[in-house]
């Protein structure tokens, strides 16, 4: 299929109406709550949420908020859509209304510029009650207060409240949302790449009501990009034989999975998960799954990135990298368990840093631990299983 390509433009070659260089109606064949599970994908997700000055349910191209503990870590430059560094009281303020000597620095954050101090309880603000020059945080598009962040607004004031009720003390919350999570951040092109992904995925999941010959348009995007690569998702495991698989069990996945609610049975192993998402309703089956997980250090919502993978998955998987079992066995550590004959049993293939270990009929373990105990905690340890060993 032929592409317009007119000043970057990807719809089809002589399409009707103006040019787009993102153009969804790529993945228009597609039902319309298949539609939504796309644009859901390209949404920050809500992270704590309100509380962290977060803001939700918009499009992942929006300024982030990078804490600044993580400034070290965040590649700034990346942000193309701008961010703003998060500052607690205590770290910005030695004393009330006296900033630590560190934010003197030409190059250090500055409430009211490039930064802003969020309070979170009625102990900070009594504790660092904010200056009396400084205004409360507000947006404002062409001199104008708006309520809602968009293209061109103006971010003006040093501080933000968002603070719970206490005893006698009344929440509060005032001014904007601030940005979104920065480690869901992604700019316009590679949301919209992510999401031709995620779509192509879509139509080749197991009983799926669509036909391959409609993801022609899709699959002439991503092959203008060099994103086009069958084979290579096969070796990744987001596709199996041709169809969408979930990269870390590998079982194929079926089209009503991804809208099918989970069983309440299942709902217990997610319980605990990190990512637990505030106010969530429950989940679908599969999600929206990250080969290399989302952190501060880079940006990871990409297109190279994303697959549908189950919701119980994601939960195990964590915070880790998922290895495809082709890359484990390309790199060649086997492991296996040693009898008291000497004999060696393999099973499965090891990532060379040991935190996955596959094999090849599926099963998957992750190391959950690392080893942290000193030598003389360890010889200690040696010395009380001993005692189990040499019996009563
Ligand atoms: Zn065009
Ligand atoms: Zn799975």
């Amino acid at each position: 299929m032929a592409l317009c390509l007119s000043a970057g433009c990807l719809k089809k070659q002589g399409h009707s109406g103006g040019h787009n260089p993102h153009p969804s109606q790529a993945w228009g064949f597609l039902a319309s709550k298949d539609k939504d599970k796309i644009t859901k994908a390209g949404f920050a997700t809500p992270r704590g949420g309100a509380k962290g000055a977060y803001q939700n349910h918009v499009l992942r191209s929006n300024k982030v908020i990078v804490p600044f503990e993580r400034l070290g870590q965040a590649p700034l430059h990346k942000y193309e859509d701008g961010f703003v560094i998060r500052l607690f009281p205590d770290q910005y303020f030695d004393a009330p209304g006296q900033p630590k000597p560190y934010f003197a620095a030409a190059d250090a954050p500055k409430p009211g510029q490039d930064a802003f101090v969020l309070y979170r309880t009625h102990h900070q603000l009594q504790t660092y009650p904010p200056p009396p020059n400084w205004r409360v945080r507000s947006l404002s598009l062409d001199g104008v207060p708006i309520n809602e962040r968009s293209a061109g607004a103006i971010d003006e004031g040093e501080y933000v409240l968002r603070i719970a009720a206490h005893g006698n003390n009344a929440a509060r919350t005032e001014g904007p949302p601030q940005g979104i999570f920065a480690p869901e951040y992604a700019n316009e092109n590679a949301n919209f790449l992510a999401k031709c992904i995620l779509a192509w995925l879509t139509a080749h999941t197991v009983d799926s009501p669509y036909v391959a010959a409609q993801t022609e348009h899709l699959e002439a995007i991503l092959a203008y990009y060099g994103l086009f690569d069958p084979k290579e998702w096969e070796a990744l495991g987001l596709v199996r034989s041709g169809f969408s698989s979930c990269p870390l069990c590998m079982k194929l996945i079926k089209y009503n999975e991804l809208h099918d609610q989970i069983a309440f049975s299942d709902e217990a192993s997610l319980l605990n998960a990190a990512e637990q998402v505030a106010n969530a309703t429950r989940s679908t089956v599969v999600n929206l799954f990250h080969m290399v997980p989302l952190t501060y250090s880079d940006i990871e919502h990409i297109p190279q990135n994303v697959a549908w993978g189950h919701a119980i998955c994601n939960t195990k998987l964590g915070q880790r990298r998922c290895y495809p079992i082709a890359q484990l066995i390309a790199d060649g550590q086997k492991v296996g368990t040693i009898d008291t004959e000497g004999i060696v049993s393999t099973f499965g293939w090891a990532s060379q840093n040991l935190e996955m270990i596959r094999s090849p009929a599926g099963a998957v373990w992750i190391r959950i631990v690392e080893d942290h105990l000193s030598a003389e905690e360890q010889s200690m340890l040696l010395e009380y299983l001993q005692v189990f060993e040499g019996g009563e």
